[in-house]
C-alpha cells in the first residue's frame, strides 16, 4: 500500500458536487413489498405469522439471484487441456433483500432489524455449507451504482464457490504463518496493540472493534472485528449479532454523514466450510479470525493497481479514524 500523504485529501473532497438524485418512485422495483412474483421463489425469509412464502408481510428476504454467476449442482469435475483448467459453474447465487422499503438503507433501519439481517447471513450460510462441496460462502454488500449495485433497493448477496478463493486462501495463509512465528493469532494481537496505540481505534463496544486498517487500500476503509478470538462468524449467537447491529449502524451513519452517502462495498470474510477448514487446514480455528471489511469506493483502481497489486491511498488511516470518531449525524 502507498500512502500518499502529499496528494492528502480532507472528506470534503470525496463528496459529490451536487448529491445523485434517487430514481423516481415510477422505476419498477421487484424487490419491493408487493412485487413478489417478479423475483424467483424465495429461498428464505423472515415473515409475519399467517403470510406465505412469495407474498407479503417480510421482514428480510432471499431469493436466488435472477442473473446468477453460479447455479447448484452436483460437486463439479475437473477438466485439463495442455496448461488449461477449469470447472463447471457450480455454486450458490442469492439476493438478501434487506427490508421492504425501497428508501431505507441498511444504516437507516433499527438494530434490531440491523441484527435480523445478520441472523438471516448465518442462517443461509449454515444451510449452504452443509453441502459440503459448496467450499467458501461470501456473504457481501454492494451499495450505490459505483460499488457495483444494479437495483437501488437495499440488498446484499451470498456467492458460495466450489473452492477456495484467492483472497481467502491469502488471508488464511498468511495468517497460519504469523501464528507460527508469533505463537498467536495476528487479528487478535493486532487488535491488542491497535486499542493501545489508540490511532486508528474508530469505536469499540463490549464484543466488537472497528479500526481503519493500518495498510488501508481506500480512503475510510473499516474493518470490524469480534474482540474474543473466533474463526466463524456462524458460531456468533443472538447477543453477539445485535452488538454487531449496534456496531454496524454506527460506522454506517458516521460513513453516510462523513462523505454524504458514498457508494462502498462490504464483506464478510471468515474460515472456509468447517469440513474443507478441517481437511485442508488442521488448526484454522486456532489462527483465522472472522471479520467484515467496509470499503468505500472513493478512488479508481488504474493501470498502476493493476500492474503491481499495489493501492494509492490518498487518506492515512489515523487521519481517517479521526474523522470517523468525530463524525455524528
Ligand atoms: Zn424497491
Ligand atoms: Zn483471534
Ligand atoms: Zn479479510
Amino acid at each position: 500500500m502507498i500512502i500518499a500523504s502529499e496528494r492528502s485529501k480532507r472528506p470534503d473532497d470525496f463528496r459529490p458536487a451536487s448529491p445523485e438524485k434517487k430514481a423516481g418512485g415510477s422505476v419498477f422495483c421487484p424487490f419491493c413489498m408487493g412485487n413478489e412474483s417478479k423475483t424467483p421463489p424465495e429461498v428464505f425469509a423472515l415473515r409475519e405469522n399467517g403470510t406465505s412464502p412469495d407474498g407479503p408481510g417480510w421482514r428480510v428476504r432471499v431469493v436466488t439471484n435472477k442473473f446468477p454467476a453460479l447455479s447448484p449442482g452436483a460437486p463439479p469435475p475437473k477438466s485439463y487441456k495442455g496448461v488449461f483448467q477449469w470447472m463447471p459453474g457450480v455454486g450458490v447465487h442469492e439476493v438478501i433483500i434487506e427490508n421492504p422499503d425501497h428508501d431505507k438503507e441498511l444504516s437507516d433501519l433499527e438494530t434490531d432489524h440491523i441484527q435480523d439481517v445478520l441472523r438471516v447471513y448465518r442462517e443461509r450460510i449454515r444451510a449452504i455449507e452443509e453441502n459440503f462441496h459448496y467450499q467458501y460462502v461470501q456473504v457481501f454488500k454492494n451499495k450505490g451504482k459505483e460499488a457495483g449495485a444494479s437495483l437501488g433497493h437495499p440488498h446484499s448477496q451470498i456467492v458460495a464457490t466450489p473452492i477456495v478463493p484467492k483472497r481467502v486462501k491469502e488471508e488464511v495463509y498468511g495468517s497460519e504463518r504469523l501464528f507460527r512465528n508469533n505463537k498467536e493469532c495476528i487479528f487478535c494481537r493486532t487488535l491488542r496493540e491497535e486499542t493501545t496505540l489508540n490511532e486508528r481505534l474508530v469505536l469499540r463496544n463490549d464484543r466488537f472493534c472497528v479500526i481503519t486498517p493500518f495498510a488501508s487500500r481506500s480512503p475510510f476503509e473499516m474493518a470490524i472485528y469480534p474482540l474474543r478470538h473466533s474463526p466463524f462468524f456462524t458460531s456468533e449467537g443472538d447477543t453477539e449479532l445485535a452488538s454487531l447491529a449496534r456496531v454496524l449502524k454506527t460506522v454506517l451513519t458516521r460513513l453516510k454523514a462523513l462523505l454524504s452517502d458514498p457508494p462502498f462495498n462490504f464483506i464478510l470474510h471468515q474460515a472456509p466450510n468447517p469440513t474443507v477448514s478441517q481437511r485442508a487446514w488442521p488448526g484454522i480455528e486456532q489462527y483465522f479470525h472472522w471479520h467484515m471489511e467496509i470499503l468505500p469506493v472513493l478512488t479508481k483502481v488504474a493501470g498502476f493497481e493493476w500492474g503491481t497489486g499495489f493501492y494509492i491511498n490518498p487518506v492515512p488511516p489515523e487521519s481517517a479514524a479521526a474523522y470517523l470518531r468525530e463524525a455524528h449525524k
